[in-house]
Order: structure tokens, then sequence, then C-alpha cells
């Protein structure tokens, strides 16, 4: 195990495993069977990349997405190890190459896509080599009930018996139970030995928000939160695709759309430029992430809601990877809740699927209408009990409020009833509010007895009222009669009185405050700032020369290390996690230069929080402390606050601050230090002394310059 560890130092720059690695790793070099659950960013490939290189031969991986070898190949290659793959992006003439490197055994991994791993002319090739072990990456396509689906993986059952000997590791971060059995079974695998890791990722932030007007929300979210972040939104349809990318790009956002209906060449620029480039904003449909081997996506962002709590999990699973702090956000809506439903009545499928589906999507509805722990929810979900609730949810930090709605239940209840069961949410809606439209009067429905009875409440309210009870199973809402609301078994006891019904309220805006992005982002100090983004613009340039995403030369993770640490020289340097031998070679002497180009500004080198060194920056560059507010989205007070704690540490002095004359300062001073003796200290006593003649913004900034 010495020997597995020195590879992760010397080749992947860690010192030590993460979580069941090492066990996972044991147990392939001994020549067991593997099969390992883990989730996306749990560090699964090195599960397999180095019993590779311990093992004897080469080690063969499956993996469905070609678009991702050559990435796969540089990352390890840059990490000094040898690797290749096979694909039909390659010449007849570079296929010929490799084949001669595996005969020679000079190839440590060997990628190659599923369809041609069991061809009889590559079989008959790993015949001829020496196998260090078989990866099966992706191993849930095999599962017929998921929409990864691949019938060639079926077929991968028979390199077990065509090679007993050579142990194999299937992997997957699909997690649910019957996925995971499916694994077992068609591949071969009831003998292997189960890793299966929590399903938890504690750096994602969940966030589900409800309401109309999702395009306005989900710019405050992607502005407020991620301003240079790249990230992934997820749409149902191609046309709100192309409109949501077009309108981000006309708000200076480069985002990009990708869906089916683009053609190939499109799809795969856009797909390399969200890899490549810094920034970029993914609009996609779900056909887009399968394999996104990208660690920096900072958010994932869904205008809809998923179909189901496996495919919410495993999109949200593609942002943050590196593990630093990402974002789920979701906004869903009234619509979305009445065609999911629909669509699960619609199916032709056999009324075994539709159960199943059925099921599936009410779990999907609990997790965004209940009030509970959104992780505990999640996990639960995947069979996983997490004792408390995370903190770290939306839900969480700010515990959306109840009300007792039965009264207003019933309104929205009996209006469908008076009505016919034949309307609309909007139709029902204003029946409620009592607006005498046309139709209305038509139909006799202002003379009902709901008519007009809920103007105590807001249309976005009773929104928000019938999307609940449709969640909740109150209401049907039915797809033969184009939508109409109608009343479900389960409200008889609601409408008669004897049940209440507590419902979340309804919220303007958006209950939760800036979460991540300002913490990832804060994961440098303002002090480091300077020197962070000129190794970002180093690791992009030498990106684009070497044509490979600025990732696989540097995670952020590590340029983060780097500038807390600021290692002075090479043997500092090695001990940068993620720096392993062969990029301390290629890199260490720029860095270091880097570092030495861009000292610490001693200053902001201080004990105060990254909010108040912004505002201390800001401020030393001469902005006006109006201009520093409204860059900053603060209050002027806030700032002056901030300037406060800076005068207290000596930082900044409090005539910088408040440009008064001495004898003015001496006056608030001498004001300050009586009232002091007096009777224990009060600004209030101190302003109304002074006549109310200076703000309590600079008796504040007075008052910090004063040693307690
Ligand atoms: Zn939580």
């Amino acid at each position: 195990m010495v020997q597995a560890l020195n590879i992760l130092k010397q080749r992947f720059g860690y010192d030590s495993f993460r979580f069941q690695q090492q066990e996972i790793i044991e147990t392939l070099i001994r020549g067991q069977d593997v099969l390992v659950l883990m989730p996306t960013g749990g560090g699964k490939s090195v599960c397999y990349q180095i019993p590779a290189i311990i093992r004897e031969g080469t080690g063969i991986v499956i993996s469905p997405l070609i678009a991702l070898m050559q990435d796969q190949v540089d990352a390890l290659e840059h990490n000094g190890i040898r690797a290749a793959f096979l694909n039909s992006t390659q010449s007849a003439e570079q296929q010929q190459q490799v084949r001669q490197q595996l005969l020679n055994n000079e190839i440590d991994l060997l990628y190659v896509a599923p369809e041609r791993a069991m061809t009889a002319d590559f079989l008959q090739l790993l015949q001829l080599t020496t196998i260090s072990l078989f990866a099966i990456d992706e191993a849930h396509c095999v599962s017929q009930w998921g929409h990864d689906f691949r019938r060639d993986y079926q077929n991968l059952y028979r390199l077990h018996d065509l090679f007993p000997e050579i142990p194999r590791i299937a992997l997957t971060a699909t997690a649910d139970q019957r996925t995971r059995h499916e694994i077992e079974q068609q591949l071969n695998l009831q003998q292997a030995e189960k890793f299966i890791h929590s399903f938890d990722r504690p750096n994602i932030f969940y966030q589900i928000t409800e309401g109309q007007n999702n395009r306005q929300r989900l710019w405050n979210f992607i502005n407020g939160s991620h301003a240079q972040d790249a990230g992934i939104v997820y749409c149902l349809s191609r046309k709100q695709v192309d409109s949501t990318a077009s309108w981000l790009c006309a708000k200076g956002r480069n985002a990009l759309p990708y869906h089916a209906g683009l053609d190939k060449e499109m799809r795969a620029d856009h797909q390399r430029k969200f890899l490549q480039q810094e920034s970029v904003i993914i609009v996609a449909t779900i056909a887009f992430g399968m394999g996104i081997d990208k660690p920096d996506v900072r958010f994932v962002a869904h205008m809809n809601l998923p179909k189901n709590i496996e495919s919410y999990y495993q999109e949200t699973g593609r942002a943050g990877r590196d593990g630093l702090p990402a974002n789920a956000w979701l906004a869903y809506g009234l619509q979305d809740v009445i065609t999911l439903r629909q669509m699960a009545q619609d199916s032709d499928a056999n009324e075994d699927h539709k159960r199943n589906v059925h099921h599936k999507l009410e779990a999907m509805l609990g997790l965004c209408e209940q009030t509970r722990c959104r992780r505990q929810t999640i996990l639960n979900y995947f069979d996983e009990v997490m004792e408390k609730p995370c903190g770290h949810c939306d839900n969480c930090v700010t515990p959306p409020p109840t009300w007792d709605a039965t009264e207003a239940s019933r309104m929205a209840l009996s209006c469908i009833y008076r009505t016919g069961q034949r309307f609309g949410v909007n139709y029902l809606i204003d029946v409620l509010l009592g607006k005498p439209h046309e139709r209305i009067i038509q139909n006799n429905h202002d003379k009902v007895s709901t008519y007009g009875i809920g103007t105590l409440l807001s249309n976005a309210e009773w929104h928000s009222i019938y999307r609940q009870l449709i969640a909740l199973g109150y209401i049907i809402s039915d797809a033969e009669s184009y939508g109409a609301l109608k009343l479900a078994p389960q409200c008889k006891p609601l409408l008669k009185g004897d049940e209440s019904l507590q419902l979340r309220q309804y919220t303007k805006q958006e209950t939760v405050k800036k979460t991540s992005s300002t913490k990832s982002r804060s994961s440098v100090r303002v002090a480091d700032q300077p020197l962070f983004n000129a190794l970002r613009t180093y690791r992009k340039d030498l990106a684009e020369k070497l044509g490979v995403p600025p990732f696989v030369i540097l995670h952020d993770k590590t340029l983060q290390d780097i500038c807390r640490h600021r290692p002075d020289n090479h043997a500092q340097m090695a001990t940068i996690s993620g720096i392993g031998a062969k990029k301390l070679d290629m890199y260490g002497a720029d860095i270091l230069g880097l570092i030495a180009q861009h000292p610490i500004d001693n200053a902001l080198d201080n004990g105060l929080s990254d909010t108040v060194n912004e505002t201390i920056k800001l401020f030393r560059e001469g902005i006006a402390i109006p201009q520093i507010a409204r860059q900053r989205e603060l209050t002027e007070s806030s700032v002056y606050h901030h300037l406060c704690a800076a005068i207290a540490e000596d930082i900044v002095t409090a005539q910088e601050v408040v440009e008064l004359d001495q004898s003015s300062i001496d006056d608030i001073i001498y004001t300050i230090e009586l009232s002091t003796e007096d009777s224990g200290f009060s600004m209030k006593t101190v302003f109304e002394a002074l006549e109310g003649a200076y703000d309590y913004n600079t008796l504040n900034c007075v008052k910090a310059s004063l040693r307690e």
C-alpha cells in the first residue's frame, strides 16, 4: 500500500486517500472484482488508475464518453502517466500506433468505448496483451430503466468469461437500489466486493424556490452569486433553451445553447468552449452533461422541475466536483406541477411503469414542498440516514414560514366544485378574486358562493395554494380536459372540516441570502486576489497554448492553496495539494515567479473578514464612500461600519474617513469621553450633546479611533 500512496503523492500530488479509495485499490490489486457506488466528485477514477499502474500490464477503461477521452488522457499524461485511447475520432494510422504501444506494453491505461470493446477485432488484440484490469465506468448504462441505457453495455459480462483471471471494477454515481441490482445482475458482479459511498455532497447548497417569473429570479441568482462563474442552466424544451441563452447573452454573460436540435459541430463547439474557457454558462436540455468532467462548475440551475429525485441528484451533482462550494438552484411553479402530472398520466407505458413514474414524481414534489432539511430528504430517498438537519440548504438556513391554510384551502377546493370541475387554475383564481370577466358572467359564475370570497389574498398567493394542493394530492389536474382541476377523494376530510392544513407561506423575494460564490471566492482572501488572478491568467494562457481545459493544468483548489501558503521554494511547493512531481517540474518555477511578483498587501493581511477587506481595498484606491456602497450593493452605514473596523485596526485613520479638521475631532472625542464618565457610554447621548452637528457614521468613526 505504501506503493499506492507514493503514486498518489508523486503522480497526483495528494497526501492521503479519501473515503474508501484505499480499500478499493487494495481489493483490486489483490485481483478481486469490485463494484463502486460513489457520488460524482468522490474521486472514482483514482480507484482504478492506481491499481492499473501498479499491476502488470494495461488497464482497459470502458467508457461511453468518447468526447471525454481526450481530456482524460491529457490529464493523465499531465501527471506523467502513460495513457491512450482508441476511438472513431482517430485516423487509421493513429489507431495503429496505439495498438502497437499496447502490444509493446507501453500504456498503463487505455480508454475505449463499449461498442469497440466487444468487437472480435479488439478482443483478439486483448488476447495478445497483458491486461491489468477492466474498469467499467458509468456502469448504470447497463440499466434498461435509466435514461443513459446503452445496449453495448449488456455485452460486457462476456469480458469475465473471456478473461476470468482479470479483476473488474464497475463504477457509477447513480444511487438507487434498482440500478445497483441491475448492474450486479447484468455484469455478473454478484461476487464482487461492494463499496457504497455516502451520497452526500456536502459542498452543494440546495435551494428550491417557488413562484412566477423564473427568468428574472434566475438572473438574480446568477448575477448575485455567480457573476463570473461557470454553470449549467437546465430547461425543459429546446425553445426555452434558445431563448434563455440569448436572454443571458443580452444580459452580458457568455451563455451557449446545447440541445439535440443543434447540429453536431455546434454542439461539440459549445461543449468544448464550456470546458476550455472560464465563466461560460451552458443552457441545455437534460441531454447535456453526462460525463462532463468539469470540476469547477459552480452552479447548476433548473428552470423546470426534474422528473424525479434521481435526475435532480444526478444533474445537480455536476456542480462542485472539485469539492469547493457550489449551488444547486431550482425554480418551479404551478405549471411545472401540472405539466409533469399530465405527462405521467399520458405516457403510453404499461401500468407498472406508470406507477413507478408517478411514485417518483410524488417524491420530487415532496422534496420541493416540504419545510424540513432538503439534504435529509434526498439522502433518505437513497436509503441513507442523516441524523441531523444539514444546516446547508435553504430550509435549514431560512426555515420557511408556514400558516394555517385550512380556510383558504377550503375556498380553493369549493371553488373547483362550484364551477363544475371544468376549469383551469387562472379561471378559478379570477372567480375567487371576483373578477367580472365576460366568460365568468356568461357561465353565471359571478353567482356562485365562492365568487369574490378570496380577495384577502393575492393572485400569487392563490397560485401558491393551488400548486401545493396539487402537489399534496388534494387536486387532480386532468390532462384530457385541458388541465381542468378536479377534486381528489383525499380532500373530503378537509372540506368537511375534519382536517386542518398547514402550507408554506408564499414569499415574494428569495429567502436565501447569497451563499456560495461569494464564499467560494472568499476562500481566496482579498489580500491574495491579485496573485490568484495572476495564477488564473497564467493557467488560461497555458491551457490555450496546449489546447487542454484549464483544470487539466491546475485545479482552482490548487491555486487557492498556493495563495494561502505562498510557498518559497520547490520543496514547499511540492506540499501543495494537486502538485505532483511532473507538475512541479513543469510549472514550479513559473509559479514561484508569480508569487514573487505579487507580494501580499500587508494592510489587507489582517484578521478582518473578507467583506470588510473588500471595502478597505476600494477605500484605499480612493473610491468615495457612496460609490463603494453602490458598487458593493451595501448601505452607506455598512460601509462606515467596515471602515470603523479598519480604523480600530490602524489600517486607515478616522481623519481619512470623515474629513474633519482636528478641532472638530477633538470636540467629538471630548464629548464621548465625558459621556462615558457620566453614565456608561451611549452614542445617542453624544449625538444629542453635540446638537446633531455630526451624524452617527462620523461619530462611530471617531469612536473607533479611540483606544478602549
Ligand atoms: Zn438542510
